[in-house]
């Protein structure tokens, strides 16, 4: 069925890309969408309908809210719940998002592969969604569900990066990058989501049958509300990223630069881990690389830790808006979310971390297309070509583990870590001094500071 449809296909004529999609779907992918939407039992209307449904507003404070401690066993199955209204409707979303691919793009094995992975997701979701999750043994099923969901699609970036790599000449550059930038944004907000439930499955157990039927039982409090961390120290986090760098850097290069950590390094906020984690691993590895390929890896990577001064009218609920994003909207005064997570002053709301580099700066050929997903200067072998050069980085990246442990070459870094700042209103800039280093200065606002 694949072969056929693509030898009807394959040429860009067939699928002009300016084209409204409707038009650019043949009767074959109508077809192909039907034949494997049944497989997995989702029809394609029930998609359509799905993610035509109005998207209901999230804000961070929300997913605060269903975790604040103590955690009780109503506020559990109220998360479970509250994270069943919200995922189908963005997982039909991004398979609507697919489906007005060029059909081309999505017969590709890698890209068809991320489709068949929405389809088995919002599959496997659909049959909660008749009913309300009332009982910790449906929670539980419904916990491996979600741990499913998110283990399906982890480690998926390579493998689309490789599906868009293989089928760039069938679509615009531009294309891709609006497509992407909706894709992994609408990604990083749906595991959130995801995984915010289930570390509070996780952090309220043991969950016994005779505990949980007490309606007044509690679970024990700690930094963590689920996966947002209530007093985070960007510094550890920085110490840990540099490890993992380093040693990255051991077996490529064979040296280590040093880090420095100024500023204020005790400032705390509530955040979430992986996200900074995510973005302090990438401006490492683009800091680190730089430093030793310009052969001065003698000098320190200046890291300085800036936490805004408090200034109480600045609190601000975040809220996602229709594409995807978190927003802040002004208020004067704390949300409900954040009194009732014993929110009391708003201290270290937001922190800026400048990372500044000795490592010559950044061509200015170079600089208008740091923001391009997979736009790299980086090539194991400079004397191939890069596109066979860039298939054999995403075979590194997507092997074993699929861990993104090469130092550079995917060129989805600093796009995709400007995804994860601006995702709760933070923002990425990058100050290149040619000839002589970069500073990237990194903002990540947070949730203001909870007791
Ligand atoms: P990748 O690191 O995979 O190439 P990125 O998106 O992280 O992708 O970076 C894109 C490009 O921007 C890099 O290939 C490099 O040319 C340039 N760049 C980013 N950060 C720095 C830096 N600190 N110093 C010099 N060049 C940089
Ligand atoms: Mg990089």
């Amino acid at each position: 069925m694949m072969l056929a449809a693509r030898r009807n296909l394959g040429t860009r004529r067939l699928f002009p890309t300016s084209q409204p999609p409707s038009r650019c779907i043949s009767s074959t992918a109508t077809r192909y969408y039907n034949w494997t939407g049944h497989t997995t039992n989702v029809a394609r209307d029930e998609v359509a309908h799905l993610a035509a449904t109005p998207r209901r507003s999230l804000t961070l404070a929300d997913l605060l809210h269903h975790g604040r401690p103590p955690l009780s066993k109503d506020a559990l199955l109220a998360s479970a719940n509250f994270t069943l209204s919200l995922l189908p409707a963005r997982l039909a979303s991004r398979i609507q998002a697919l489906r007005n691919l060029p059909f081309i793009i999505v017969s590709n094995p890698h890209m068809s592969k991320i489709y068949h992975n929405y389809l088995h997701s919002l599959s496997s979701l659909l049959p909660y969604q008749q009913r309300k999750i009332t009982t910790f043994e449906e929670e539980k099923q419904f916990v491996n569900v979600l741990a499913d969901l998110v283990q399906t699609h982890t480690n998926t970036i390579p493998v689309l990066a490789r599906g868009f790599l293989e089928s760039r000449k069938y679509i615009n550059p531009e294309d891709v990058t609006r497509f992407l930038d909706t894709h992994l944004r609408a990604r990083i907000g749906t595991r959130l989501i995801a995984e915010q439930h289930l570390a509070l499955h996780y952090t309220s157990q043991p969950v016994s049958d005779e505990v949980t039927e007490k309606s007044d039982d509690h679970f024990s409090p700690s930094n963590y509300i689920g996966v947002i961390d209530t007093a985070l120290q960007p510094a550890r986090i920085i110490r840990s990223c540099e490890d993992f760098v380093s040693e990255i850097c051991e077996l490529k290069y064979g040296v280590r630069p040093r880090l420095e950590i100024g500023g204020e390094p005790d400032a705390s906020f509530a955040h979430i881990p992986v996200h900074i984690e995510y973005i302090i691993t990438e401006l490492l590895k683009n800091a680190f690389r730089a430093t030793i390929e310009s052969g001065n890896e003698r000098e320190p990577i200046e890291v300085t830790i800036a936490a805004a001064p408090d200034v109480p009218r600045n609190v601000r609920p975040i809220q996602e808006d229709s594409d995807g994003r978190f927003q802040f909207a002004s208020q004067s005064e704390p949300s409900a979310a954040q009194e009732s997570i014993g929110y009391s002053s708003p201290s270290s709301q937001s922190i800026t971390i400048r990372i500044r580099d000795r490592g010559g700066g950044i061509p200015p050929e170079v600089l208008p297309h740091i923001w391009s997903y997979s736009f790299t200067t980086f090539s194991e072998m400079d004397l191939e070509n890069t596109e066979s050069a860039n298939l054999r980085t995403l075979d590194t990246l997507a092997g074993p583990g699929g861990r993104l442990s090469s130092i550079a070459g995917l060129g989805y870094g600093l796009p995709l870590s400007r995804a994860y700042a601006e995702y709760f209103g933070g923002s990425i800039a990058v100050q290149s001094l040619w000839g002589w280093g970069t500073d990237v200065y990194l903002t990540l606002q947070g949730v203001g500071k909870i007791d």
